[in-house]
C-alpha cells in the first residue's frame, strides 16, 4: 500500500510538472529519484520459511492521536509456533491494540515485536500480511456467492472440495447448506448475521492456510453463534494434525476459550495473570472473577 501510495504521489506530482517548463520537470525527475529512494529504504525482508513464532519483548504504545494516554505497557509476550493463546481482559484493556501491532497499522512505541526472532518491523510487510490470516470484528464479506467469498484472496488452485473442507472447519458447512441456494447463495447486506459473516471468513483464512491465525471474536454476535465461531476455529488447529499454525484469539466470551493452551488476561495495558483456564481459575484473580462475573450474568 504505501508503495502504492508512493508511486500514486509521484505520478501524479510528475504529471503535474510535465506541463510546466524544462527546468520544472527536471526538478520533478529529481523528485521521483528521492521517492524511489524513499521505497527503497522500505524494508523487505522475506524470511524463507515461517515457523510462527511471535514474540512481543517490552512493548509499549499510545497511538498517535492520543500521545499522553499509554495503551500498552511493557508487554511481553511469546507466543510458540502451532500454540493456541487466547486474550482477554476488559473492554479498553489493550488486546486489539495489541493485534494491531502484530498486523502492523502501527509500529510499538517502544519494544519490539519478533517474528522467528526476526524484527517485524524489518519483514516486508506485504510479504508478513500474506502469511498471517486475520478474522476482524466485522469482516468484509462481497457481493459474490458464498463460495467466491471463501475463495477470495487465495492465489492456488482451490476445488469445490477445498471450500467445504474449510467451511467445515469454521462450522460454517451446516449453516451454508441451508441457505436457499447453499455455497452459490448470493451474499447480500441482509442474508448472514454477524456471526455467520466471521463464520465465512474464518474459513477464507483456514483457506489460505496461514502459518499464524489472529481471530478478534466478534463483540456484536454474543450469542451461541459466536461461541461456534472460537471453538471453530480452535478445533481448526487440532483437528488436523498435519497443520501447523499459531492462533492467537481475543476473546470476550470466556466459555469459548477454556480449551486454549494459553490463556493471557489484560488489564489497563498490562498482561496480568497467564496460564490455561484451570490454573487461572485456582489463582482467583482478575480471570476468576470475570469468569464467575459472566457465568451470573449467563444464570
Ligand atoms: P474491546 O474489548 O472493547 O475491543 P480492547 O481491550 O480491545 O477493547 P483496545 O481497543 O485495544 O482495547 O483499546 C485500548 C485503548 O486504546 C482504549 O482506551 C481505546 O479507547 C484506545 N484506542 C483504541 N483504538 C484507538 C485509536 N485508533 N486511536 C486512539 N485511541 C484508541
Amino acid at each position: 500500500l504505501t508503495k502504492f501510495i508512493l508511486y500514486s504521489e509521484w505520478l501524479i506530482y510528475s504529471t503535474w510538472w510535465v506541463g510546466d517548463n524544462l527546468s520544472s520537470l527536471m526538478q520533478s525527475v529529481g523528485a521521483s529519484e528521492k521517492v524511489f529512494q524513499l521505497m527503497d529504504l522500505l524494508p523487505r525482508s522475506k524470511l524463507q520459511r515461517l515457523v510462527g513464532h511471535v514474540e512481543f519483548v517490552n512493548v509499549s504504545f499510545h497511538y498517535p492521536t492520543r500521545p499522553t494516554v499509554s495503551v500498552l505497557q511493557n508487554v511481553s509476550l511469546l507466543v510458540k509456533p502451532n500454540e493456541v493463546v487466547a486474550i482477554v481482559g476488559l473492554s479498553g484493556s489493550g488486546k486489539s491494540t495489541l493485534v494491531n501491532l502484530l498486523l502492523r497499522l502501527y509500529e510499538p512505541t517502544n519494544g519490539q515485536i519478533l517474528i522467528d526472532g526476526f524484527p517485524l518491523q524489518d519483514l516486508d510487510v506485504m510479504w508478513w500480511r500474506e502469511r498471517i490470516g486475520f478474522v476482524g470484528q466485522e469482516p468484509k464479506l462481497f457481493r459474490m456467492d458464498i463460495s467466491s467469498n471463501i475463495r477470495y484472496g487465495c492465489t492456488r488452485d482451490i476445488t469445490q472440495e477445498d471450500v467445504e473442507w474449510a467451511a467445515k472447519q469454521a462450522y460454517a458447512h451446516d449453516f451454508i447448506l441451508s441457505l436457499p441456494n447453499g455455497y452459490h447463495t448470493l451474499v447480500d447486506d441482509d442474508l448472514l448475521s454477524g456471526g455467520q459473516k466471521q463464520r465465512i471468513a474464518i474459513a477464507r483464512a483456514i483457506l489460505r492456510d496461514p502459518t499464524v491465525l489472529i481471530l478478534d471474536e466478534a463483540t456484536s454476535a454474543l450469542d451461541a453463534e459466536s461461541e461456534h465461531n472460537v471453538k471453530g476455529a480452535l478445533r481448526a488447529v487440532r483437528s488436523d494434525k498435519t497443520t501447523r499454525r499459531t492462533v492467537i484469539i481475543i476473546a470476550h466470551r470466556l466459555s469459548t476459550i477454556q480449551a486454549a493452551d494459553r490463556i493471557v488476561v489484560m488489564d489497563a495495558g498490562r498482561i496480568v495473570e497467564t496460564g490455561s483456564h484451570r490454573e487461572l481459575l485456582v489463582d482467583g484473580g482478575l480471570y476468576a472473577r470475570l469468569t464467575r462475573r459472566q457465568a451470573d450474568a449467563v444464570a
